[in-house]
């Protein structure tokens, strides 16, 4: 079965009585050179066990299960179930969970499913509305997988894989750094999709660290401190963390001055050295 012609899509889902939901980010593959580049850059092998979060009608699905040891895919959407049961009818190394991925214990389910393979993955082209909390969940749960490699909006997506300490970066590119390597792989235009979106894609990938590289006296703190640091943009990064934080403005001009950080910089320009010290600082007050 094709997936890719627009045909035989609109004659499975009219079957169904299947309608887009824009609500859960319903942008489906219809470019069939994208799925089989996400699946080869994964890398997954018999020996590879992959998460797949929202198969939609199973486009990138497919491309998985060809390669992959076993794939679990996560679907919110009930009404996707019948059609997925058609269109990956022919293979045996797949199971489709209905449910809230925001809502699953991974951890649980990683050890339930997948014990026995040698890697753990994730892919996905992610429902846009959840990009980031789907992220950073994956990495907080501290999860036992090696890579993710997911399709995010453009502008997502280059925030994400950042260099702290630019202008692109935000909150989340610090958090990601402190967990993984991340890389944009390829662009993805709109017209890839029905519907259309309204803005262009990226496939990135998240290689996950074994051992972190940098040492943390207070995690908690440390992402509070990032957190607060970028919550006002506009502001200097020293305004804005005694701002939201509470912290005593002549307190934190005395720890800036002490690590010899600028007092005017912003979060924007700040390394994650500098966020790993100012975090010491801070615990130690
Ligand atoms: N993988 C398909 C493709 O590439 O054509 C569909 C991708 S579409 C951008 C996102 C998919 O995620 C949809 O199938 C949607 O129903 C599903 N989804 C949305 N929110 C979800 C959630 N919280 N948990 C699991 N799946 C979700």
């Amino acid at each position: 079965m094709d997936l890719y012609d627009l045909g035989t899509i609109k004659r499975i889902l009219a079957a169904h009585g299947f309608t887009f939901s824009k609500a859960l980010g319903q942008n489906f593959l219809i470019n069939p050179d994208v799925c089989p580049n996400m699946a080869e850059q994964l890398n997954a092998d018999r020996d590879t066990a992959v998460i797949e979060i929202g198969p939609g009608i199973g486009v990138l699905t497919k491309e998985l299960c060809k390669r992959a040891g076993k794939v679990l895919a996560v679907e919110l959407d009930k009404r996707l179930l019948p059609v997925l049961a058609e269109t990956l009818a022919e293979f045996d190394n797949l199971e489709i969970i209905n449910a809230d991925v925001m809502k699953l214990d991974l951890n649980r389910l990683i050890e339930e499913k997948f014990s026995g393979f040698r890697s753990v993955k994730v892919c996905a082209n992610l429902p846009y509305y959840i990009t980031s909390p789907v992220i950073m969940n994956l990495l907080e749960s501290r999860l036992n997988i090696d890579e993710i490699v997911v399709m995010v909006q453009k502008e997502a997506g280059e925030r994400l894989c950042a260099q702290v300490g630019t202008r692109n970066a935000g909150a989340v590119t610090a958090a990601v750094n402190y967990y993984a390597d991340s890389e944009i792989l390829f662009n993805v235009g709109r017209e890839c999709f029905m519907p259309s979106p309204k803005v262009d894609s990226v496939v990135i990938r998240l290689k996950i660290r074994k051992e972190s590289k940098y040492t943390v006296c207070d995690e908690k703190l440390f992402f509070t401190v990032i957190k607060c640091a970028f919550s006002r943009r506009r502001k200097t990064a020293l305004n804005s963390i005694s701002g939201t934080m509470g912290v005593d403005k002549n307190v934190l001009t005395n720890i800036f001055d002490e690590l010899e950080i600028d007092r005017n910089i912003r979060a924007e320009n700040l390394t994650m050295d500098d966020f790993v010290r100012i975090t010491e600082k801070l615990s130690e007050v």
